[in-house]
Protein backbone atom coordinates (compact mmCIF):
# COMPACT_ATOMS: atom_id res chain seq x y z
CA UNK A 1 0.00 0.00 0.00
CA UNK A 2 1.19 3.48 -1.04
CA UNK A 3 1.51 5.96 1.59
CA UNK A 4 -1.51 8.50 2.11
CA UNK A 5 -0.27 12.04 1.49
CA UNK A 6 -3.28 13.86 1.89
CA UNK A 7 -6.33 12.94 4.19
CA UNK A 8 -9.33 14.71 4.47
CA UNK A 9 -11.39 14.79 7.38
CA UNK A 10 -15.43 15.38 7.22
CA UNK A 11 -16.74 16.71 10.62
CA UNK A 12 -20.37 17.30 11.35
CA UNK A 13 -19.82 18.47 14.97
CA UNK A 14 -21.72 15.24 16.39
CA UNK A 15 -21.33 13.68 19.68
CA UNK A 16 -18.69 11.49 18.88
CA UNK A 17 -16.80 13.43 16.14
CA UNK A 18 -14.08 13.70 18.28
CA UNK A 19 -13.52 9.62 17.89
CA UNK A 20 -13.22 10.20 13.88
CA UNK A 21 -11.24 13.06 14.52
CA UNK A 22 -8.63 11.45 16.75
CA UNK A 23 -8.27 8.65 13.97
CA UNK A 24 -8.00 11.10 10.93
CA UNK A 25 -5.15 12.92 13.05
CA UNK A 26 -3.49 9.57 13.73
CA UNK A 27 -3.57 8.59 10.72
CA UNK A 28 -1.43 11.80 9.28
CA UNK A 29 1.14 11.24 11.50
CA UNK A 30 1.71 7.84 10.42
CA UNK A 31 1.70 8.93 7.08
CA UNK A 32 3.17 11.99 7.25
CA UNK A 33 0.21 13.57 4.91
CA UNK A 34 -1.13 16.85 4.70
CA UNK A 35 -4.69 17.05 7.13
CA UNK A 36 -7.39 19.02 5.40
CA UNK A 37 -10.79 19.14 7.96
CA UNK A 38 -14.46 20.22 6.02
CA UNK A 39 -17.60 21.02 7.30
CA UNK A 40 -20.57 21.47 5.39
CA UNK A 41 -23.71 23.89 6.14
CA UNK A 42 -26.40 22.14 4.82
CA UNK A 43 -29.18 23.94 6.55
CA UNK A 44 -29.77 26.11 3.40
CA UNK A 45 -32.88 27.69 2.76
CA UNK A 46 -35.17 24.97 0.65
CA UNK A 47 -38.87 25.52 0.81
CA UNK A 48 -40.25 22.76 -1.37
CA UNK A 49 -38.82 19.71 -1.53
CA UNK A 50 -39.75 15.69 -1.95
CA UNK A 51 -39.80 15.37 1.58
CA UNK A 52 -41.87 18.21 2.99
CA UNK A 53 -40.74 21.67 3.75
CA UNK A 54 -38.38 23.67 5.01
CA UNK A 55 -38.31 26.88 6.67
CA UNK A 56 -35.85 29.27 4.68
CA UNK A 57 -33.47 31.23 7.19
CA UNK A 58 -33.26 34.64 6.88
CA UNK A 59 -29.95 36.35 6.23
CA UNK A 60 -29.42 37.64 9.77
CA UNK A 61 -29.60 34.04 11.24
CA UNK A 62 -27.70 32.43 7.83
CA UNK A 63 -25.14 35.05 8.93
CA UNK A 64 -25.23 34.04 12.59
CA UNK A 65 -25.20 29.62 12.09
CA UNK A 66 -22.59 30.72 9.55
CA UNK A 67 -20.20 32.27 12.80
CA UNK A 68 -20.81 29.57 14.87
CA UNK A 69 -19.67 26.46 12.67
CA UNK A 70 -16.97 28.67 10.98
CA UNK A 71 -15.79 28.68 15.42
CA UNK A 72 -16.51 24.90 15.89
CA UNK A 73 -14.07 24.58 12.48
CA UNK A 74 -11.42 26.71 13.77
CA UNK A 75 -10.92 25.19 16.63
CA UNK A 76 -11.29 21.64 15.30
CA UNK A 77 -8.39 23.09 12.76
CA UNK A 78 -6.80 24.66 16.02
CA UNK A 79 -6.92 21.32 18.16
CA UNK A 80 -5.80 19.03 14.89
CA UNK A 81 -2.77 21.60 14.14
CA UNK A 82 -4.52 21.84 10.23
CA UNK A 83 -3.42 25.14 8.37
CA UNK A 84 -5.95 27.54 7.63
CA UNK A 85 -5.52 26.92 3.96
CA UNK A 86 -6.56 23.28 4.53
CA UNK A 87 -9.93 24.49 6.59
CA UNK A 88 -13.30 23.90 4.63
CA UNK A 89 -16.38 25.59 5.44
CA UNK A 90 -19.17 25.34 2.57
CA UNK A 91 -22.74 25.16 1.75
CA UNK A 92 -24.36 22.81 0.41
CA UNK A 93 -25.39 18.79 0.44
CA UNK A 94 -22.69 17.07 2.54
CA UNK A 95 -21.92 14.10 0.21
CA UNK A 96 -21.73 15.73 -2.62
CA UNK A 97 -19.41 18.62 -1.10
CA UNK A 98 -16.54 16.02 0.27
CA UNK A 99 -16.10 14.46 -2.90
CA UNK A 100 -15.82 17.49 -4.73
CA UNK A 101 -13.66 19.14 -2.82
CA UNK A 102 -11.27 15.94 -2.02
CA UNK A 103 -11.18 15.24 -5.75
CA UNK A 104 -10.44 19.19 -5.87
CA UNK A 105 -7.62 19.26 -3.35
CA UNK A 106 -5.97 16.05 -4.72
CA UNK A 107 -6.99 13.85 -0.96
CA UNK A 108 -6.32 10.16 -1.23
CA UNK A 109 -7.95 9.06 1.78
CA UNK A 110 -11.33 10.57 2.96
CA UNK A 111 -12.13 9.61 6.76
CA UNK A 112 -15.65 9.64 8.05
CA UNK A 113 -17.51 8.18 10.70
CA UNK A 114 -19.53 5.51 9.81
CA UNK A 115 -22.58 7.57 11.79
CA UNK A 116 -23.16 11.13 12.24
CA UNK A 117 -26.08 13.43 13.23
CA UNK A 118 -28.76 11.23 11.89
CA UNK A 119 -28.75 8.09 14.50
CA UNK A 120 -27.54 4.76 14.92
CA UNK A 121 -30.46 3.33 12.46
CA UNK A 122 -28.51 2.04 9.29
CA UNK A 123 -25.30 0.45 9.54
CA UNK A 124 -23.84 3.18 7.77
CA UNK A 125 -25.15 6.75 7.69
CA UNK A 126 -26.02 7.92 4.43
CA UNK A 127 -23.51 10.97 3.78
CA UNK A 128 -20.68 7.66 4.66
CA UNK A 129 -22.39 5.41 2.29
CA UNK A 130 -22.40 7.88 -0.48
CA UNK A 131 -18.79 9.24 0.09
CA UNK A 132 -18.02 5.43 0.16
CA UNK A 133 -20.21 4.87 -3.18
CA UNK A 134 -18.80 7.74 -5.18
CA UNK A 135 -15.19 9.24 -3.76
CA UNK A 136 -12.23 8.43 -6.78
CA UNK A 137 -9.80 7.79 -3.68
CA UNK A 138 -9.90 5.46 -0.54
CA UNK A 139 -12.43 5.98 2.61
CA UNK A 140 -12.15 5.13 5.82
CA UNK A 141 -15.92 5.05 7.72
CA UNK A 142 -14.59 4.93 11.32
CA UNK A 143 -17.15 2.63 13.08
CA UNK A 144 -19.38 4.27 15.77
CA UNK A 145 -21.52 2.59 18.46
CA UNK A 146 -24.13 4.06 20.56
CA UNK A 147 -22.02 3.48 23.86
P1 LIG B 1 -24.28 10.47 8.41
O1 LIG B 1 -24.20 9.72 7.15
O2 LIG B 1 -25.05 11.75 8.34
O3 LIG B 1 -24.77 9.62 9.55
O4 LIG B 1 -22.79 10.94 8.77
C1 LIG B 1 -21.70 10.07 8.66
C2 LIG B 1 -20.42 10.87 8.61
O5 LIG B 1 -20.42 11.72 7.46
C3 LIG B 1 -20.16 11.78 9.80
O6 LIG B 1 -19.59 11.08 10.90
C4 LIG B 1 -19.20 12.78 9.19
O7 LIG B 1 -17.89 12.23 9.11
C5 LIG B 1 -19.73 12.92 7.76
N1 LIG B 1 -20.69 14.05 7.67
C6 LIG B 1 -22.04 14.00 7.82
N2 LIG B 1 -22.57 15.22 7.69
C7 LIG B 1 -21.54 16.06 7.44
C8 LIG B 1 -21.42 17.47 7.22
N3 LIG B 1 -22.50 18.27 7.23
N4 LIG B 1 -20.21 18.00 7.00
C9 LIG B 1 -19.11 17.19 6.99
N5 LIG B 1 -19.14 15.88 7.21
C10 LIG B 1 -20.34 15.31 7.43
Amino acid sequence: MTDYQHILLAVDFSEQAHYVAEKARSLANQYQAKLSIVHVLDNIPMPDTSYGTVIPLDQDSQDKLLEVEKAKLMSQGDQLNVDFSNRWLLWGIPKQEIIHIAEQEKVDLIVVGSHGRHGLALLLGSTANSVLHYAKCDVLAVRLRDN
